[in-house]
């Protein structure tokens, strides 16, 4: 491996866009660029591009196409469906969990102090899976509340995956709404909306090698909620603004790709990831995986604490110098070093140092041998590591 080539292992951050994907783009920017609300032919044909991706994605998770509303990102969609929800439907008590992604848990406090909601956290277990039995406690006891249930599908810090048909399942035995962040698991899960019946459920293109700033919230067709975005009738007057037409289409071509071909690139990715876990645990044995990658977990993830040695500062800049990027598994925004909520809330040692590698189906095992060797380099010539 040239040193100039770089292993890009940090797929949960965001993945690289297929080609496929970027050849759509780039014919779309270059022709189709009428405003979608114009009545002119350059305008209605931005607008069926716009409709025939939503009807392409409605449909590979079984919605109706009115069901899917395009935003910017993933952050938009977690925001839109807790403020619209609480705007809307009479939302008295929000039940989430301590390791929701920042637009989720900031969305949640806020709405708390402006909105005078009640929040309730679950709790979790010793690998941060959510305590269903705790879940449900909180439910019965909030029977007089209107109650919204928002919790993510994926963790993106540390993989764990919930039960999401049982929590919908849960929560309509108790009349409660269900919101899951799925921004991790879309793209790689196939889901059926029709059968688990969430109420929102979120995406951001660029987790499965779509394009940055698009994605879309599914709203349930039973509910009517506020837009977020004013000032414009665009996406049936539930988000203002001309529509990203590009971004919406190459987001609905990498859907596609990615459930065309979804259970072969998860073997591969599952592949990588066992593979990576059995070297690891040879190499460095006293390394200690954070969250449950062995039991309901994302393939694509491993969070893994190493042994204290002299480079725990260093850790992460090594592997960047050496080309592998990866980011800090205590990344509190991906890419940061800042301390984890998620690990905190684990009680995860935070002297160890903590990577998150994260796969995906452009990467190889060639690459993860190299970076298992730079491991072994340095963990085995270091004298200092102290077990
Ligand atoms: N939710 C989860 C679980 C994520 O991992 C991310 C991105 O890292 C987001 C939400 C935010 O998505 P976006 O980057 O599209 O705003």
């Amino acid at each position: 491996m040239s040193s100039k080539q770089k292993i890009y292992l940090d797929n949960a951050a965001t993945t690289p866009i297929d080609s496929a994907v970027i050849e759509v783009m780039s014919e779309l920017m270059s022709k189709v660029y009428g405003n979608p609300s114009s009545v002119h032919a350059l305008g209605r044909n931005a607008r069926v591009v716009i409709e025939n991706s939503r009807k392409k994605i409605a449909t590979l998770i079984h919605a109706a196409p009115a069901e899917i509303i395009f935003t910017s990102c993933g952050t938009e969609a977690n925001n839109m469906a807790l403020r619209g929800a609480v705007a809307s439907l009479n939302i008295t008590k929000i039940i989430s969990s301590p390791i929701e992604h920042h637009s989720v848990l900031e969305t949640i406090e806020e709405l708390k102090k402006n909105n005078k909601i009640i929040v309730d956290y679950v709790d979790l277990d010793e690998y941060g899976n959510v305590d269903v039995t705790s879940l449900e406690k909180l439910l019965v006891e909030s029977e007089e509340d209107t109650i919204l249930v928002s919790l993510m599908h994926a963790n993106n810090e540390i993989g764990n995956m919930l039960p999401i048909e049982n929590i919908a399942e849960l929560c309509k035995k108790y009349n409660a709404f269900f919101h899951s962040d799925t921004v991790q698991s879309m793209g790689f899960y196939e889901f059926d909306v029709r059968k688990f019946e969430p109420d929102f459920i979120t995406c951001s293109a660029h987790k499965f090698h779509g394009p940055k700033g698009v994605g879309f919230l599914f709203i349930n067709q039973k509910n009517r909620i506020k837009p977020l975005l004013t000032g414009g009738s665009q996406e049936r007057n539930m988000r203002a603004g001309t529509e990203n037409i590009h971004g919406i289409a190459g987001m609905a071509k990498a859907f596609e790709l990615a459930h065309e071909n979804m259970d072969k690139y998860n073997k591969h990715i599952n592949d990588l990831k066992r593979y990576f876990m059995e070297q690891i645990e040879r190499i460095v044995p006293e390394i200690k995986y954070n969250g449950n990658p062995k039991g309901n977990s994302l393939d694509k993830l491993l969070n893994i604490s190493f042994p204290n040695s002299d480079m725990d500062e260093m850790l992460l800049y090594n592997f960047d110098i050496d080309g592998v990027c990866v980011s800090g598994g205590s990344a509190c925004s991906s890419g940061s070093n800042m301390a984890s909520h998620v690990l905190k809330v684990l009680q995860t040692d935070m002297n160890k140092p903590a990577i998150r590698f994260s796969f995906s189906r452009n990467n190889t095992k060639q690459e993860l041998d190299y970076t298992l060797d730079l491991i072994k380099n340095w963990y085995c010539s270091n004298k200092s590591v102290k077990l």
